[in-house]
């Protein structure tokens, strides 16, 4: 049920305290319930045993914490995690736990649906329903934190923001969780562990760069010429490759950090020597790296994977011009985990 009060989350530390002292109470008790609601992620005021009944009462009366609700779970025969996580306000969105033999990564949703209309990607199909707030995708981390934890006995490593939605156009929320995670009263991740992957938004690449951001940038770039993106991508008509190049020569002139570039070949799009070309021309604007990512199909014929041949192409020429390429199998497909799979389908 939707409720009228404040989500007690929504307000920082700061608020919190002066809250307390604005209803004659301490401000040190704004640190011990901020503490309840981040590091011990308490659903409940109940839970606050070392805060008095009647100031539970009080809070109660006033606030609500909002929190996500993991609905579903599906284990994939990889160890891939994929949760259905359920919102305050009954929309879902999906975030998955991928297992390697040294490290587990939580890749997480900002947006319910997408506001970008990428052609291969499931999530895109979902029209754009509204932003996640900073504690929902802090909250989405946090269980993913639990269940590393439960099943394979170390924290969380990594993050990515790959799930559903673009995070660069939920900017200040997207920023506001890492802070939280990144936080020691929060998760206290590091912020090099915590890649923001974008479609290529160039306005928000460079905002970026401004706030002098300490995570990692991937770009999902998928073609280097402007006609093919658009076709494949049709906001690229909006934000071309040209507005793209200058946005993350901004953002390494800032940052120093080299940014991912990710890329499917697919069959009949992108698999020729033109389309090789023109990669390793736009790598070489900054220093740079590129993961060729497997497709994962979504149940249309237009996108197929390209053969083996195609990619072996892609790799040798890249490494020919002393690029650095990766090549990511895909994980979690069984469930419907895997890159642009998410579409709340379980
Ligand atoms: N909007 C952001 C983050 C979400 S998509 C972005 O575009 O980067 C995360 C990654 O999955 C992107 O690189 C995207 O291009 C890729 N992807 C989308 N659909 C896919 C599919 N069907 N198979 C494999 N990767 C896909």
């Amino acid at each position: 049920m939707l409720s009228n009060k404040k989500d007690i989350r929504a307000l920082s530390k700061e608020q919190l305290r002066d809250f307390f002292t604005e209803n004659g109470d301490k401000a040190f008790r704004g640190n011990q319930v901020y503490e309840w609601l981040w590091q011990k992620g308490v659903h409940s005021f109940s839970d606050m045993t070392n805060i008095s009944k009647e100031t539970r009462e009080m809070l109660q009366n006033n606030f609500v914490i909002n929190h996500i609700e993991v609905d579903q779970m599906q284990r994939s025969s990889d160890g891939t995690v994929k949760n259905a996580v359920r919102l305050h306000d009954g929309l879902v969105v999906e975030s998955v736990l991928i297992p390697t033999e040294t490290r587990t990564t939580a890749c997480v949703s900002s947006q319910v649906g997408c506001s970008l209309d990428c052609q291969f990607c499931a999530t895109a199909r979902l029209k754009r329903m509204r932003n996640l707030n900073p504690d929902e995708i802090y909250d989405q981390v946090a269980a993913i934190n639990k269940e590393s934890l439960l099943y394979y006995n170390h924290k969380l490593s990594n993050i990515v923001f790959m799930g559903m939605g673009e995070p660069l156009m939920n900017y200040n929320n997207v920023l506001k969780a890492i802070e939280k995670i990144t936080s020691p009263e929060g998760l206290g991740i590091s912020p090099k562990r915590i890649t923001v992957s974008t479609s290529g938004v160039p306005k928000m690449i460079k905002k970026l760069a401004d706030d002098e951001v300490k995570f990692n940038l991937a770009v999902s770039l998928h073609s280097a010429i402007d006609e093919v993106r658009t076709q494949i991508m049709p906001f690229n008509k909006n934000f071309p490759l040209a507005d793209l190049k200058e946005a993350l020569q901004y953002w390494y002139a800032k940052t120093k950090r080299r940014v991912t570039y990710e890329y499917i070949v697919w069959n009949g799009i992108n698999d020729t020597r033109d389309a090789i070309n023109a990669l390793v021309k736009f790598c070489k604007h900054i220093p740079c790296k590129v993961n060729l990512i497997e497709y994962n199909p979504i149940d249309d014929g237009d996108f197929q994977q390209a053969n083996a041949k195609a990619i072996d192409d892609y790799i040798s020429i890249l490494e020919m011009n002393d690029i650095i390429v990766n090549v990511r199998r895909s994980r979690g497909k069984d469930i419907d985990a895997a890159c642009g799979q998410l579409a709340n389908k379980s």
